[in-house]
């Protein structure tokens, strides 16, 4: 009897101990929580008309109804740049914007027209999970970030039923990080278990900053280096490799023959002539009201971009602008509390990228599109190619977090222990090595910068490899010839050289 006692005992302490294991998996005992991968701009087709034979897919622009814009102001465009007719020009360059992107613009209220939509969003559906897969969330880029938070309460709510989990890890990719950054700021991190964030704007991109100043230069370094970075990511379909290296060379050659200068210089006086007509007319009243390019200015800019911009000084579309200012100030504060109660988290960002070549901060060290400063929540960064100033690096106590190439000291981040950069990253370019390293951030124990042997604070990326290496020391044109000797990696290093050259003789 005794011995039956004690066997019924034993099976319900055992019931007892693992009941609370069941419960904290929700019922699903896989040991990994699901996914949900909040996607970039762009994420979702925005389309006028949907439904009718009229529809009209407005984002992302569709390239047939570009041109067939194009086509209906090009001879106005052609007679104004022959007679030198900057009005002419002025008005041809408004009415192909509107005609282009004006159904996108929101109301006073930040609302849609009722006739543009996003038909086709995301329900999460199924419960298939692991780390292959995941629940793609989306959304109207246009509208208040808020309003994607919301969505993603529901989405979460969803997938943890479906999938029988208490918690989701949500991995964001660019914009992804300003809904993360509303929901985070609006619901917590209650219920999530791993955070990615991946070139997200937490701060802002200054090319909207710069972009909503009206700030606009086109500049011919700028020009060419953005090209040439662009370049190894290029899908030229055959012969990549030669075409590639060939545009290269030519890029640089126009650059020293002054043709790119002077492309650039007629670009100024046309920003001149009918720069204020084109954001007083179109730009303006299109993305002055869309409360989602709103949420890229970083702060330093916001205030003269709602001058500039013309924002409302009240009413809906005001209020959504100024509410996210509130997401974008208390991010730090939210990832840290996030971390502190046991939530992993990977912020990592591209590094010594030409930015897009159109604002004024062209040396903005950047992914190309995000900067490193704003995706990195404070990071110190030298200017695009270049390495800090000696008299920062003189003065820095704590190298701990120096890069080896003296172009980023990370000691500043909000987070520097979960911060990771990659040199020569181009904005959210697929990568198999930071795909292994996004694994090992969500089925690990521990997570920093110092967890993981192959994957310290500072990587380069290599797209011919479809990999990350730690980074060493400055950039090498040399080595990354050596270590793959492509047609473009060999003109990379003999136009590094021949610069080299030229520069010792100066
Ligand atoms: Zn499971």
């Amino acid at each position: 009897m005794k011995k039956v006692l004690s066997l019924v005992l034993c099976a319900v302490i055992i019931c007892c101990a693992t009941a609370p294991a069941f419960a904290e998996n929700g019922g699903c005992t896989c040991g990994f929580s699901p996914i949900i991968y909040v996607g970039p701009l762009g994420c979702s087709s925005i389309v006028r008309d949907a439904g009718t034979e009229n529809a009209q897919q407005l984002w992302k622009i569709d390239t047939e109804f570009l041109l067939s814009n194009l086509g209906k102001v090009l001879p106005d465009i052609s007679k104004a740049l022959l007679t030198r007719n900057s009005d002419l020009l002025g008005d041809a360059l408004v009415e192909f914007v509107n005609a282009c992107f004006g159904d996108l613009a929101l109301d006073r209220e930040g609302k849609s027209k009722e006739n543009v939509t996003t038909p086709e969003l995301n329900v999460p559906q199924g419960d298939r999970h692991g780390p292959d897969s995941d629940y793609y969330f989306d959304y109207d880029f246009r509208l208040d970030p808020y309003e994607h938070a919301d969505r993603l309460y529901e989405f979460i709510n969803q997938v943890k039923a479906l999938t029988k989990h208490n918690s989701v890890k949500l991995k964001c990719s660019s914009m992804g990080g300003v809904v993360l950054s509303a929901y985070l700021d609006k619901y917590g991190y209650d219920g999530i278990d791993v955070i990615i964030c991946r070139c997200c704007p937490l701060k802002g991109t200054a090319v909207a900053g710069e972009a909503f100043c009206g700030k606009i230069e086109i500049n011919s370094t700028s020009l060419t280096r953005y090209g040439e970075d662009a370049i190894p990511f290029l899908e030229t379909g055959f012969a990549d490799d030669f075409i590639e290296g060939s545009l290269y060379a030519l890029l640089d050659v126009l650059k020293g023959a002054g043709v790119i200068d002077a492309i650039c210089s007629l670009g100024d006086r046309l920003v001149k002539d009918v720069g204020d007509k084109v954001f007083e007319e179109a730009l303006i009243p299109v993305f002055g009201t869309l409360p989602g390019i709103w949420s890229f200015v970083p702060e330093e800019y916001f205030d003269d971009a709602v001058e500039f911009m013309r924002l409302p000084s009240e009413g809906g579309l005001h209020d959504k602008v100024f509410a996210y200012r509130n997401a974008m100030a208390n991010i730090e504060s939210n990832l840290n509390a996030a971390r502190e109660s046991g939530v992993k988290i990977c912020i990592i960002c591209g590094y010594n990228v030409q930015r897009t070549p159109l604002v004024t901060l062209w040396k903005s060290t950047s992914d190309g599109t995000v900067d490193t400063k704003y995706a990195s929540l404070g990071a110190v960064c030298g200017n695009v190619k270049e390495p800090l100033a000696d008299d920062y690096l003189n003065s820095l106590k704590n190298k701990d977090y120096l890069s080896p190439d003296n172009m980023i000291d990370a000691s500043t981040c909000a987070l520097p222990e979960c911060t990771w950069f990659v040199r020569d990253w181009l904005h959210c370019n697929g990568n198999a090595g930071i795909d292994e390293l996004f694994d090992l951030v969500m089925t690990s124990d521990e997570v920093s910068v110092r967890s993981f042997e192959k994957f310290p604070q500072f990587l380069e990326a290599d797209d011919d490899a479809d990999t990350v290496y730690p980074v060493t020391g400055a950039p090498d044109e040399f080595a990354r010839l050596k270590a793959a000797p492509s047609y473009l990696n060999l003109i990379r290093f003999l136009f590094s050289l021949m610069k080299k050259i030229m520069l010792s003789f100066k």
